[in-house]
């Protein structure tokens, strides 16, 4: 069983108990409110803490998650998140393989972009040397050189852009981030895997951002499964090549798709979901009306909400 609880803020256990104010029902001692939907039993305590159980918990989970801050987040469901049968062997990072890694799943603004690589054995102290390590360790102009580097060394690739609209209207119909991310991975690799045809691998790398069984379940719910040899690890840009190459074309696709959302606007919009992002969103909101957002943001994140302090 996955822990389905999340640690809230009172201000945002108050919106759910708004939110969910046509399903109460008793709620057991302790707890400020319950709440039964059709997908799940949402029970929320005077702690913070908010339980969700039932048949599709992660329905009703995704409604709230980026509310949830991660630093509350159970530490023992972050150290069993490594804790995996679907491991790499740690040949793997020295072999032939393929690596799929995400970006601008954290940033109000643009995309979610995922990439992944298939690098070769030989290829590897040649991308080494080249500086390819993981994004979040470089800056955007290394990101987006680097990018331009690796797709020039024909290095074969596939790159996924889940644009806004879609990324909202998946989202409005229950689609929590994770399993669009999830979704993302998948079809990368299948595209990959077709484009390098029998080339041989020893392994597929899916940087980690769940456990391999809720990947396994967010997939199945669109009729799909793992590709052979996929393996999960947490920070896997920092000892697979190939997801470190990953990361780099991801960040500079999300860049890129920033610059064009920017111009398109003719505002420069800001990454990441800091408080200086709650101020833009207000200033889009009084210059070009609400509905601008859902073709730029991520509209669920809280910072639509917090937005509303600046106006
Ligand atoms: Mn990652």
């Amino acid at each position: 069983m996955s822990q389905n609880v999340y640690t809230l803020p009172p201000n945002i256990i108050k919106d759910m108990q708004v939110n969910y104010s046509q399903s109460l029902v008793s709620a057991p001692q302790g707890a400020i409110f319950r709440a039964k939907t059709a997908h799940a039993v949402i029970t929320a305590y005077k702690s913070g803490k908010v339980l969700f159980q039932g048949s599709a918990p992660e329905v009703e989970m995704a409604k709230w998650e980026n509310k949830a801050a991660i630093k509350d987040q159970p530490k023992q469901t972050r150290r069993s998140v490594s804790n995996h049968s679907l491991a790499p062997p740690t040949t793997l990072f020295e072999n032939d393989h393929i690596g799929s890694d995400e970006s601008g799943t954290g940033d109000y603004f643009g995309p979610v972009t995922v990439a992944c690589v298939y690098v070769k054995q030989e290829q590897i102290k040649l991308l080494r040397d080249l500086g390819i390590q993981d994004s979040k360790k470089l800056t955007d102009l290394a990101v987006q050189k680097l990018s331009k580097e690796i797709i020039q060394l024909r290095i074969p690739y596939s790159l996924l852009i889940l644009h806004n609209e879609k990324y909202n209207t998946l989202q409005k119909q229950g689609w929590s981030q994770g399993k669009m991310k999830a979704m993302l991975h998948h079809h990368a690799i299948d595209t990959l895997l077709d484009k390098i045809n029998d080339a041989p691998y020893d392994g597929i790398l899916i940087d980690q951002f769940c456990t391999p069984d809720v990947y396994k379940r967010y997939i199945a719910t669109e009729q799909e499964v793992l590709a052979p040899k996929t393996y999960f690890m947490t920070k896997a840009e920092s000892y697979s090549i190939a997801v470190a190459a990953g990361s780099i074309i991801a960040r500079a696709s999300f860049l890129n798709e920033m610059d064009k959302l920017s111009e398109n606007l003719g505002v420069p919009l800001r990454k990441g979901a800091s408080k200086h992002v709650d101020q833009l969103i207000a200033k889009i909101i009084a210059d070009k009306g609400y509905d601008t957002l859902n073709s730029c943001a991520k509209t669920h994140f809280v910072n639509t909400e917090k937005a509303k302090a600046y106006m």
